[in-house]
């Protein structure tokens, strides 16, 4: 046996037991003639003390230790003299009677302690010694509940974890695929699924109505924005089921999932926002509603008073920042700077204080009266004290900017706390989103999407501004800001899914090679189905406090893609190359 207890388990009511411990040395420090090991494994830190008077072979023995040795130590578990209330174990010390060493180790590179003195890098490349580390052990162990208290869930109402294929073709999500080449079919490739849609939506047509997978998908974006090139979605769907029972069915998951795991009650029933709502006051698909500060339309309050800027423009909009009228010019020209940046986008910035004695201030006080900007202010909501925002242009590009400056001062002012919780469905978006820059429309979600039954006059027309006001039965639970997860009901009748290709302008024989398939399923029976797939990693982080999914994946790829513990991608051998006819174009 190489052990008794784990390193985290024994406590002052074990006094007097002979225990054998065994696990990597943290630190090992010699304290007049007596030598202190704090000994680490998953479960914690035991210290471990080699008296002055024990035998000069275990006196040796505990001076040759090192960092990161493996070790097997027994000894009787005493009290401490001073105690550490620290730490679980603090109350007692193993006096050691043998130490055992299993296995030595190189110096590591960086400290292995609960913050470590290691770069980035450096620990990307030694990840197995990273995840020594408390914080991201127990993001691991928080993801192991995460996914079973899903688990558990799902199987109490009725779903079946099944497994569906990773070497599949390309599936309808939009992003660009991975593939495989096939050594079996010469000059053939497989895609890696982005999701497992297709799949969930034919086991539907199998009967199996209640579906589930925690499965990894794969996508081959740009790695801005803290996203992994494989990541885990808990992927569901359910048969015979309208909207509404499906956002029961998860909304009733993840209160499980916060009660459970967090102990946080959320809101029963969940809020509810409509995409064109959350446009139109949050300026994004995802709003976070943690905070106010949301955006209103002056567009008629403005306009007419001979500030050509926004005369000649089809929106003006603007939010109420608390508290900020005594921010100086300085500091609004410095702001004005950050929304001129490509990534927000903005023209230029116009503000309208609201001193603390009652007076007003604007950047266009020039065009109207001091009671004109008051009126315009209390539009959005301003008090005294308060400092009014405007931007002004096409309608949802300034409302999205709008939306960014409005996460970007809530940041500054702080209010974008962890802690709390704010979750709500979006629901009712259009189907459809026209892109000027191809002459197209794209799915918003993805061509399995349904239209509304009531829009379905709308979605056989011709007319783009009549597709365009098409919405469908589709929903993203968002959390702080964050799309968690997104789903809908599907088409599920093959002459609606033709018609749908036809709008996005899909010919019949692209459809055909590329989702044949499922178009063929949909005429054996198809039953009415929809469902979802929460961002599993995006989950977890967020329940562990943290802005970055990395620390929540064992093995994560750094924002190149690459996995610098292992070095990949990384180039394959002539032999293999020829086996898969294929040539690299790439010169040396
Ligand atoms: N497959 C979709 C996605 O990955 C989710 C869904 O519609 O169920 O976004």
């Amino acid at each position: 046996m190489y052990r008794t207890h784990t390193c985290g388990e024994l406590r002052i009511a074990d006094a007097g037991k002979t225990v054998t411990l065994a696990g990597w040395v943290q630190k090992s420090r010699k304290l007049g003639g007596m030598t202190f090991i704090d000994l680490r494994d998953r479960y914690g830190i035991t210290q471990l003390v080699v008296e002055a008077d024990a035998p000069q072979e275990l006196v040796d023995i505990a001076a040759s230790l090192g960092r990161e040795f493996v070790i097997q130590a027994t000894g009787k578990v005493v009290e401490r003299q001073s105690k550490n209330p620290k730490m679980d174990t603090g109350e007692i010390e193993i006096a050691l009677e043998g130490i055992n060493i299993l296995n030595k180790s190189l110096t590591p590179p960086f400290t292995i302690e609960e913050q470590s003195d290691g770069g980035e890098d450096i620990r990307a490349k030694y990840r197995y010694l990273d995840l020594r580390r408390g914080p991201l052990k127990r993001a691991l162990e928080l993801r192991h509940h995460i996914a079973h208290e899903c688990r558990n869930y799902l199987d109490a109402n009725g779903f079946l974890e099944i497994e569906t294929p990773y070497l599949i073709k390309s599936t309808p999500e939009g992003a660009r695929d991975f593939v495989v080449p096939s050594r079996m079919n010469p000059g053939e490739f497989y895609a890696l699924p982005q999701s497992p849609q297709t799949f969930k939506q034919l086991l539907m047509v199998a009967g199996y109505d209640r579906y589930f997978q925690i499965v990894r998908c794969f996508r081959d974006e740009d790695l801005r924005a803290d996203r992994q090139p494989e990541f885990t979605q808990i992927d569901c769907e359910m048969s015979f089921v309208e909207q509404e029972d499906v956002l029961n069915m998860f909304e009733g998951m993840m209160r499980h999932l916060f009660k459970k795991v967090l102990g946080v009650d959320i809101p029963n029933p969940l809020p509810r926002m409509s995409w064109y709502d959350a446009m139109d006051r949050y300026g994004s698909d995802k709003p976070d509603v943690r905070f106010g500060m949301t955006i209103h339309e002056i567009t008629a309050d403005v306009q007419g008073h001979g500030f050509s800027v926004f005369d000649s423009v089809p929106y003006v909009g603007a939010i109420a920042v608390e508290g900020a009228a005594e921010w100086s010019r300085k500091d609004l020209d410095a702001l004005t700077e950050w929304v001129k940046r490509p990534q927000v986008g903005a023209k230029g910035l116009v503000y309208i204080k609201l001193n603390a004695d009652g007076s007003v201030k604007s950047s266009i006080d020039k065009f109207y009266t001091p009671e004109q900007l008051k009126d315009i202010a209390a539009k959005v909501e301003a008090k005294t004290g308060d400092l009014v925002l405007v931007l002004c242009g096409p309608k949802r590009k300034t409302q999205t900017q709008l939306g960014v400056l409005r996460l970007e001062l809530a940041g500054r002012q702080g209010l974008r706390d962890p802690k709390v919780f704010a979750p709500l469905w979006i629901v009712d978006f259009p189907l459809l989103e026209w892109s000027e820059e191809d002459g197209r429309f794209y799915a918003m979600h993805h061509p399995f999407t349904a239209p509304k039954p009531e829009h379905m006059d709308l979605f056989y027309s011709d007319k783009k501004e009549d597709l365009e006001r098409v919405c469908a039965n589709a929903y993203d639970f968002v959390l702080n800001g964050n799309e968690l997860g997104g789903g809908s009901i599907r088409i599920h009748n093959a002459d609606v899914q033709e018609r749908m290709f036809q709008v996005l302008g899909i010919g019949k024989e692209e459809a055909e090679y590329k989702f044949g398939f499922i178009i063929n399923a949909f005429k054996f029976g198809a039953p009415p189905h929809g469902g979802l797939a929460f961002g599993f990693d995006r989950l977890c982080a967020l329940f562990g406090g943290q802005e970055t999914i990395r620390d929540y994946i064992a093995f994560p790829k750094n924002n190149q893609g690459r996995d610098v513990m292992i070095d990949s991608p990384s180039k394959i051998d002539q032999i293999q190359m020829d086996e898969l006819c294929l040539a690299s174009t790439v010169k040396e």
